[in-house]
């Protein structure tokens, strides 16, 4: 094997022997342990078990990679995985992903891609006519995290005039983004990279509800303005990470109107309730936005990374991040079209609009809404089944997210709890602090979680609580 090829029919087996291996570990993840042992020097010499310097059995290789993913990963996959939104792909997304490394379109330069640009303006436009938007820009993003950055760039290229030319050097008054307490940290280290530094982003004060608290932030924009700085950004959440509380965007939107600031909604899971007439009410104020974060591999279960960028805005995009260059292919020159890396902080970019198209070309907006308004019911039958236990629900939210402790448990306790639970292998939950009174947060974030896998939570967590308080 002096090429990096293989014979056809060698190739032909291993696909067969690779769709033969990921099916049955796609049905049986039930069995598995969901979280694995952190064994680092098992890990590491497992990684190198094989020389590389020649080749080897590409069956064996496969095989290797398969076993070491099965023993040491935290398997989204299982039912019993009640965690950080990280989901079970579904099977039309992991198709996309597949068919993507096969053709492999270059999503720098859309006549390199028309198909594949297409497909992700398309979906840019369902998503954005959703949430209800009066016109839509966008582009596909690694993460939510990327998604965020690029919400921060925009805002700054909006908001001050030459900054596209000039940058931060340029600006007379010192920017500030504001945020909440509960907001993703990814919003404060997009500020971070963009030069700005964690100190020009004020994290806001909650309410009892854990939603930005608006008064606490006009104070605090007021008293910016007094010291002569230059408000630019208010970052609302809809669904935040800790706990599912959702800003009120009706409130924040009329705020960062009255300040004259870039109103960034970031909805990386919550933006999910999209799917459905109903819960859209939840995310009232979102159609003001001038942009949102919206992550297409949490609750829309496709691989990751696929995050969206959505604007209002249809000229900021290109403002932030067009470029021209010699070597740009320019068969296109004459069709009204958008070279997907004039939208985008990345160059070269693979097709990560794929995952979603193909789900909804195979399940449609009606698969997708029936998922969501069905784990929903089964958040809230976590609820009633862990009050049944008389554990008591710390947070308050329509989405699947359940943060909940008992009273006579100290925070060490809590963690001691989880870390039994975890260790069990049949089910993942986390801790997350409330007031500072750490809760246990258990999350429906796969389609597969049904009545009976609660059932094996709540045994879990009740053997867990009891050998705690002994
Ligand atoms: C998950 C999440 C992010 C980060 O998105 P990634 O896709 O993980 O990069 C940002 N904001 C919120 C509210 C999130 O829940």
């Amino acid at each position: 094997m002096a090429t990096l090829d293989l014979s056809t029919q060698q190739r032909e087996e291993l696909w067969q022997m690779l769709t033969v291996q990921l099916e049955s570990h796609y049905q049986e993840s039930r069995g598995m342990k969901v979280a694995p042992d952190l064994d680092l020097k098992a890990i590491k010499d497992l990684v190198r078990k094989f020389s590389v310097t020649q080749s080897n059995d590409p069956k064996q290789a496969i095989q290797h990679v398969i076993d070491g993913l099965k023993e040491f990963t935290v398997h989204t996959t299982h039912p019993g995985y009640y965690g950080l939104f990280n989901p079970r792909s579904n099977f039309a997304g992991i198709a996309a992903d597949l068919i993507t490394a096969v053709f492999n379109p270059q999503m720098a330069a859309w006549s390199h891609a028309p198909f594949s640009a297409e497909v992700e303006h398309f979906l840019v436009e369902e998503v954005g006519k959703n949430l209800g938007l009066a016109e839509v820009d966008g582009v596909f993003a690694s993460g939510g995290a990327e998604a965020n950055s690029t919400a921060v760039l925009c805002a700054l290229n909006d908001q001050f005039e030459h900054f596209t030319d000039r940058g931060l050097l340029g600006l007379k008054e010192p920017p500030v983004l504001y945020t909440s307490i509960e907001s993703h940290h990814s919003i404060t280290r997009a500020a971070r990279n963009a030069g700005l530094g964690d100190r020009s982003v004020r994290l806001i004060e909650v309410d009892g509800k854990l939603r930005m608290d608006a008064q606490v932030l006009k104070q605090t924009i007021e008293a910016d303005l007094d010291l002569g700085m230059k408000p630019f950004m208010l970052a609302a959440t809809a669904g935040t990470t800790g706990s599912g509380a959702i800003d009120d965007l009706v409130k924040l939107g009329d705020i960062a109107r009255q300040f004259d600031m870039w109103f960034h909604v970031d909805a990386a899971y919550g933006g999910a309730l999209m799917a459905e007439d109903q819960l859209m009410r939840h995310l009232k104020g979102i159609q003001q936005a001038d942009s949102i974060t919206f992550d297409v591999h949490k609750w829309f279960s496709v691989p990751m990374a696929a995050s969206m960028f959505i604007s209002s805005n249809t000229a900021i995009l290109e403002k932030a991040f067009r470029m021209t260059n010699p070597y740009m292919p320019k068969e296109a020159r004459d069709l009204e079209i958008v070279d997907p890396f004039n939208h985008s902080i990345q160059w070269s970019r693979r097709f990560i609009g794929l995952k979603f198209y193909m789900t909804l070309l195979i399940y449609g907006w009606q698969g997708i809404r029936e998922t969501v308004l069905n784990q929903i019911k089964i958040g809230d039958l976590l609820r009633k089944y862990l009050i049944e236990c008389r554990w008591q629900i710390e947070n308050e939210t329509v989405m699947p997210i359940i943060c909940f402790r008992k009273q006579d448990l100290t925070n060490g306790q809590v963690q001691e709890i989880c870390d039994a639970v975890v260790k069990s292998g049949k089910v993942w939950i986390s801790t997350y602090p409330i007031k500072g009174q750490l809760c246990l947060r258990a999350c429906i974030t796969n389609y597969l979680t049904e009545e009976n896998d609660l059932k094996v939570l709540i045994d879990v967590l009740e053997e867990a609580y009891q050998k705690t308080i002994k």
